[in-house]
């Protein structure tokens, strides 16, 4: 079937794009729009939000028991007591997140880290912290204080930050090599380069582009003071996510149908979305659709003519990168800081949770990239890590483990190799009554929490356009 039966159109061709026919009946008469948002992450809430903002009457379909995809948590049937998936943190840089987070009331439940602690095997510790100069000058003194580095790699570290911010922003070479050819030794590119992609960008610094490496360093650490300040919540993700969103979302005419998997969506003679199939059978329709699932989830969902377009066969090109956790509840508190970046270890990231139960005490280690831990067992990799921290944390060794889990996301984000974005679809659909979201889509921002919420906010906007309401949603970055 050709493009046109599906009302296919390209990116030139947006521009012309026409109200959807029913926006012109529905403004008349004052009837609400109604929208269907397929996924219950935050890039499908935060289209949600966006729409329902606007006086759109949502429903959002999410398949899992609750809200949050990625970012969520479980309760621990031992327990009882909610446990992420997996850490998540956020960034002063992200802008879109924040927004979102204040709109449903729950931004004063993560807690800004003005300090950050790096730390290696020989149990040594430098603090990143900002010095009361503009950006960039602000974190000049942080890194010219790192121990693991000697005065000439900071030089090397420098004159390679210096060389990456002169890069044009869409230059996308593969990164190792451009930094060997930028001066940059193996101890730099281990103990700089990588400690901080690897966390940010889910993916080793052999396998990734120029491009979301220079985004990371521009954005977080040189073109404002508050880019790089790491902000860690304070609750579970699946209370972070939970009851204020929820109540926000209700009385703004959102319906929240979780344990309601998206079969498949239909079109129309006329080439736009007709309905939703959903698991169960039932079918449901509206006005417009916002498809917000992960990249490898989309090709099922739609008619298999659309799926072969190229617009939404892209997707099929991205690939995953995995990201593993260890949690640890100890019967005694045993770090003496909040978190720790560490150097030169297995472990990536060390968070304490803090005491969570009378007498427990969590520690939770993120290991991102974590293709190297794969084959070694979940036994191995709890032991590898907790001898690794009793050496770091001497009262570890002394403490006794209560109880330990390792889960590994095995797609926990696509890997921003050289040129991904390619792959990555603007949220407006070439269908007219569809848009797609998800931290996949192009949203110039690697697979994270504020990728998924601008692509939300993205998708809106798609809409509220096509619905000839248009309105400015994404927030702008720090300046
Ligand atoms: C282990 C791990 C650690 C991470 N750490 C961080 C971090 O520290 N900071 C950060 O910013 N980001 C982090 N991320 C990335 C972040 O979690 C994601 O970028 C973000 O949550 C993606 O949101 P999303 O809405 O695009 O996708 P998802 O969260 O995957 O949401 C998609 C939703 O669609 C639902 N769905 C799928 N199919 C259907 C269907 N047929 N019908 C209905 N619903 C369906 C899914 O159940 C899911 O809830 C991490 C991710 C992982 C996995």
């Amino acid at each position: 079937m050709r493009s046109a039966e599906f009302g296919i159109r390209n990116e030139a061709q947006e521009s012309e794009v026409k109200a959807h026919p029913s926006s012109a009946f529905n403004s008349a008469f004052r009837i609400p729009h109604s929208a269907i948002v397929i996924g219950g992450g935050l890039a499908g809430l935060a289209a949600a939000v966006g729409l329902a903002g606007r006086g759109f009457k949502v429903t959002v379909l999410e398949s899992r028991a609750r809200l949050g995809g990625r970012a969520g948590s479980f309760t621990d049937p031992t327990t009882g007591q909610m446990v992420d998936a997996c850490q998540h943190v956020s960034m002063g840089c992200c802008t879109n997140l924040t927004h979102f987070l204040r709109t449903v009331g729950v931004d004063h439940l993560l807690s800004p880290q003005p300090k950050l602690y790096f730390m290696t095997p020989d149990r040594r510790t430098s603090v990143f912290k900002a010095d009361p100069w503009p950006a960039p000058f602000h974190l000049g003194r942080a890194l010219t204080g790192a121990h693991y580095l000697t005065p000439l790699d900071k030089l090397r570290v420098a004159y390679g930050l210096a060389a990456m911010l002169w890069e044009r922003p869409d230059a996308d070479p593969p990164l190792l090599p451009w930094l060997k050819a930028h001066r940059q030794n193996s101890r730099t590119i281990e103990r700089f380069w990588a400690i901080v992609l690897t966390s940010a960008l889910n993916e080793t610094v052999d396998r990734v582009g120029l491009k979301y490496a220079r985004k990371v360093f521009r954005d977080g650490f040189v073109r404002h003071r508050d880019g790089f300040t790491v902000h860690v919540p304070t609750v579970p993700l699946g209370r972070l996510y939970g009851d204020e969103l929820r109540a926000w979302l209700t009385s703004h005419n959102v319906e929240l149908r979780e344990n309601t998997g998206a079969r498949r969506l239909a079109s129309s003679p006329e080439g736009t979305i007709a309905s939703v199939e959903l698991r169960d059978g039932s079918t449901l329709t509206a006005d417009w659709y916002v498809l917000a699932v992960p990249f490898d989830r989309v090709a099922d969902l739609l008619p298999d003519e659309l799926a072969r377009e190229p617009y939404f066969a892209g997707a099929a090109n991205l690939t995953p990168s995995p990201i593993t956790s260890v949690h640890l509840w100890f019967d005694r508190p045993t770090m003496k800081l909040p978190h720790a970046v560490l150097i030169d270890c297995l472990g990536q990231w060390v968070f304490d949770r803090g005491e969570v139960a009378p007498g427990e005490f969590y520690l939770q280690v993120v290991v991102s990239a974590a293709r190297d831990l794969k084959g070694l067992g979940r036994d191995e990799i709890q032991r590898r890590v907790v001898e690794e921290l009793g050496r770091l944390f001497p009262p570890i060794a002394q403490a006794k483990l209560l109880r330990a889990k390792v889960i590994t996301e095995h797609a926990a984000t696509f890997s921003a190799v050289p040129g991904v974005d390619r792959w990555r679809p603007v949220q407006a659909s070439p269908v007219q009554n569809l848009a797609v979201a998800g931290d996949w889509t192009a949203t110039g921002w690697p697979a994270t929490m504020e990728s998924a919420v601008r692509s939300g906010y993205l998708a809106a906007e798609a809409i509220l356009a096509r619905a000839g309401q248009p309105a400015k949603l994404v927030q702008p970055d720090l300046v």
